[in-house]
């Protein structure tokens, strides 16, 4: 188990070399561990070694992780990555702190909506099918600032900026193209509507440097941490 604070150790020099060589400075990005398919016992690891910041793919897995480490919640921010059908909403509304999977605004409505009074606005980013796969998730780019403009409307809801899964591609230079759109799409729609989304949630283990050559402000790693995963 020592391995996770090893491979921990390593990734920060990963960022941070990233960060050298794209003239930013290392705390402009940050580290959200994807914690998917692992024990509770791996967050604790991770968390002992300095980590904070965790995200999930599958809902009712998050959920129970998020119960089982109830005694670490005040330390813990939870992230969720993965698809998000609207009748599971409320659960996810109760016991995240971000959601970066919302693509359709009947989604943030509800969320808004079942958002607790008790806790902070649920922080939010947009999912963009940045390399246009039809089997993707996520909204298309013409659409997105139509459905910015309502999200940030929403008061239950903090608008925080994009997300993206892009094809996998070889070579940094392949792998750049997807972000820099990303990267161009939130620019854009800032200008477009006067948003100040900040979150440019993009990279992960494969494709992180590429990421933050761009302008990743949060980069979602897990395999490179924890090991590969059982396939499903
Ligand atoms: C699994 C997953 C990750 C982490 O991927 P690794 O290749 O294990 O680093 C990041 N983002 C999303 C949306 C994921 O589903």
């Amino acid at each position: 188990m020592a391995t996770i604070a090893a491979n921990l150790y390593q990734l920060h020099h990963r960022i941070d070399a990233a960060c050298t060589a794209a003239s930013r400075p290392v705390q402009s990005v940050t580290l959200m561990v994807v914690s998917k398919t692992f024990p509770g016992d791996a967050v604790r690891e991770a968390h002992a070694a300095g980590e904070h910041r965790f995200g999930e793919n599958y809902v009712q897995e998050g959920l129970d992780k998020i119960a089982e480490l109830a005694d670490l919640r005040s330390s813990l921010e939870w992230h969720l990555i993965g698809p998000l059908q609207s009748n599971k909403s409320r659960g996810v509304a109760e016991a995240f702190d971000w959601v970066h999977s919302v693509d359709r605004l009947k989604l943030a409505q509800r969320l808004s909506e079942q958002r607790p009074a008790s806790l902070p606005p649920m922080q939010v980013c947009l999912q963009v099918n940045i390399s246009g796969e039809a089997s993707k998730s996520g909204v298309v780019p013409a659409d997105l600032p139509e459905l910015a403009r309502a999200v940030a409307s929403l008061p239950r809801l903090q608008l925080r900026g994009l997300m993206a899964i892009p094809a996998p591609a070889e070579g940094e230079q392949a792998q750049r193209l997807p972000h820099r759109a990303l990267a161009e799409l939130m620019a854009r729609t800032n200008r477009q509507l006067g948003l100040s989304m900040d979150t440019l949630s993009m990279g992960m283990s494969a494709d992180m440097e590429a990421a933050i050559l761009e302008g990743a402000t949060m980069v979602r790693v897990g395999s490179a941490i924890f090991g590969s995963r059982p396939r499903p």
